[in-house]
């Protein structure tokens, strides 16, 4: 009997077979996961409950949709720009979410912008797609996994 266990949007096939539990799909991208060898944590004497458990605390994000930087919902409200990180502001609702590319973040701040240190700059942070990319991670709950995937981006 298989388990389908869906979390984060990503999907994970479980089985308990001849007394082992087996991860039978993993998710396509470890980039996603909070492991790179894939150690599930399940012992066979675990419950199935323990076992979807060991899985979903390991699933640490999704990515946004495939190609999500480059569509159209993902670019700066000022010049247009997509493929690149984008910040969003602060606290405001997704209606009225206004996204800015880091070229015009520095001409509105007139400084640059530390690349090392730039999820939150001024009242902007990171906008990190979730992974529907129907709306944005709040700044305090962004997965660790969804960040790198901001952070991959390029600046400009
Ligand atoms: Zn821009």
């Amino acid at each position: 009997m298989h388990t389908q266990i869906e979390h984060h949007g990503v999907t994970v096939l479980l089985a308990f077979n001849d007394g082992e539990w087996l991860v039978l799909t993993r998710p396509t991208s470890t980039h996603w996961l909070s492991l790179d060898s894939f150690d599930p944590g399940i012992t066979p004497e675990s419950t199935r409950e323990e076992a979807i458990e060991s899985i979903k605390t390991r699933l640490i994000g999704a990515p946004p949709p495939n190609n999500h930087e480059n569509s159209s919902s993902y670019c700066c409200g000022k010049c247009g720009k997509r493929g690149v990180r984008l910040w969003r502001e602060y606290e405001t609702f997704l209606e009225q979410q206004t996204l800015t590319c880091a070229a015009c973040l520095e001409a509105e701040r007139g400084k640059p912008i530390d690349p090392d240190r730039c999820d939150s700059v001024g009242w902007r942070v990171a906008a990190v797609p979730t992974p529907d990319g129907s709306s944005y991670w709040g700044f305090t709950s962004v997965p660790m996994a969804a960040v790198q995937w901001w952070r991959s981006l390029p600046l400009e």
